[in-house]
């Protein structure tokens, strides 16, 4: 298992465009994450702590806690925090193609 996007603000990330649609199937994914813990995990990359406390939620999705697991069609499965959701929607992170391309298969697979 590889993990992917477990960012902190002490360290640079790819950012760039990714693919249309991956917000709205990574926080589907987030619905059903597991290894959910107590307590929360707050982004590191927000403004202040009060930003990065509205933003333990992406719409009615709790994404203060838990991971999203991927298989991707290579045969490898990703472990990323819920937090990715709002990762990629706030702060431009752009997650490895593979993974992203495992998400969005998964996501179709469930409409
Ligand atoms: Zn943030």
């Amino acid at each position: 298992m590889l993990n992917v996007g477990w960012l902190s603000r002490e360290h640079d990330y790819q950012k760039k465009e990714t693919p249309e649609g991956l917000v709205k199937a990574l926080a589907k994914l987030a619905e059903n994450s597991v290894n959910v813990q107590r307590g929360m995990h707050f982004c590191e990359l927000c403004p202040s702590f009060q930003v990065a406390r509205e933003n333990t939620s992406w719409n009615d999705t709790f994404i203060g806690s838990g991971e999203i697991h991927v298989t991707s069609s290579r045969g490898v499965t990703y472990a990323a925090p819920a937090m990715i959701v709002h990762y990629v929607d706030s702060h431009s992170y752009s997650p490895p193609e593979d993974f992203c391309t495992a998400a969005l298969q998964i996501y179709r697979s469930l409409e």
